[in-house]
């Protein structure tokens, strides 16, 4: 019989492991696949670790691979991928915003053939008006430079052998698992599900780590801030030319002025797109600093 491994990143969720774990085998028990969970905790430092491992004790196939302190989803999903034993996977969150029966339509188009299976928001759910205005204009920017539309994608995905071997074997730290799915390529479905209400617990986002997160993934994804910078750059050129020849033209018809704001404005701009531009390329040499030192994505302190 084929094996299914549900991958399952959890980061201070006391309040809903076991509630998690009920609800899947309950919904799970007519798939005629085998089972086994890779809970990733990622360091938490609540109870969630000692949840795992009474789960284990009564399920041997719950397994758990537990971090030495918080890495981050993306290092928990990957430690999953690398741990999981199916011959499909299935990345989902453990506070219930993915509905597990999905799961079974899941399992029935990779049985048609596809080997990546893109759960897609069909709602985006409850969420701050910030939160969306914000992921807004990051996914339609990402979608843009990566020509491919990124807008409502997820973390819940349901993976083939194949594609886990793929994502596994690749050596960046700086991982996008949302885009990497899309970006290895093979035959590939969308699925809609509606984002459910998170049963427990609270989500674990703040604000500058939403915004670290999108950085983040631009920088390890595209150049094009790299672009933005020249293209900007060659406008003011051709700016700065053209008031030259017109404070030119001013000086031959005497009517040059003081001009001291002028001055000031310019200078203020100028220094401004300066350190922008400058930022931008440090943030760049970072990520390669980063990934030279080819320090592992996550260090694993205990599993079963
Ligand atoms: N998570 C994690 N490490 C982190 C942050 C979150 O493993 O540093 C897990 C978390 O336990 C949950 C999933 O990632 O299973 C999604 O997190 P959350 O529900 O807080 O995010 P949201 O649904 O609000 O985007
Ligand atoms: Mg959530």
């Amino acid at each position: 019989m084929a094996m299914l491994s549900i991958i399952v990143p959890c980061y201070n969720e006391e309040a809903v492991v076991d509630r998690f774990y009920e609800v899947m085998q309950d919904t799970l028990q007519k798939l005629p696949m085998q089972k086994e969970y890779i809970f990733v905790d990622d360091g938490s430092k609540d109870k969630t670790l000692e949840l795992l491992q009474s789960l284990n004790k009564r399920d041997p196939s719950a397994h758990y691979v537990s971090f030495s302190r918080n890495f981050g989803k993306e290092a928990a999903i990957f430690a999953g991928l690398h741990e999981a034993k199916g011959d499909a996977v299935v990345v989902m969150d453990v506070d219930l915003q993915h509905p597990p029966e999905t799961i079974l339509e899941m399992v029935e188009l990779w049985k048609e053939g596809y080997e990546v299976i893109e759960g897609v928001k069909s709602s985006r759910g409850r969420e701050s008006i910030m939160h969306r205005v914000m992921a807004g204009s990051f996914y339609s920017l990402i979608s843009r430079f990566m020509g491919m539309d990124m807008k409502n994608s997820s973390d819940f995905k349901f993976l083939d052998r194949k594609v886990v071997e793929v994502l596994c074997s690749l050596r960046e730290r700086n991982t996008f698992f949302r885009a990497l799915s899309f970006w290895v390529g093979f035959k590939t479905t969308n699925i809609p599900y509606d984002v459910q209400e998170r049963v427990g617990g609270t989500t674990k986002w703040s604000l500058i780590s939403l915004v670290k997160y999108a950085i983040q993934n631009m920088i390890s994804f595209t150049f094009a801030p790299l672009y933005m910078i020249i293209t900007a750059g060659i406008i003011f050129v051709i700016l700065g030319l053209m008031l030259a020849i017109d404070a030119i033209v001013d000086h031959i018809n005497g009517i040059a002025v003081a001009g001291y704001p002028t001055l000031v404005v310019l200078l203020v701009f100028a220094t401004g797109c300066i350190m922008f531009s400058i930022g931008i390329i440090g943030v760049y040499i970072a990520k390669i600093y980063d990934e030279i030192k080819e320090r592992p994505q996550y260090i694993v302190r205990d599993r079963a």
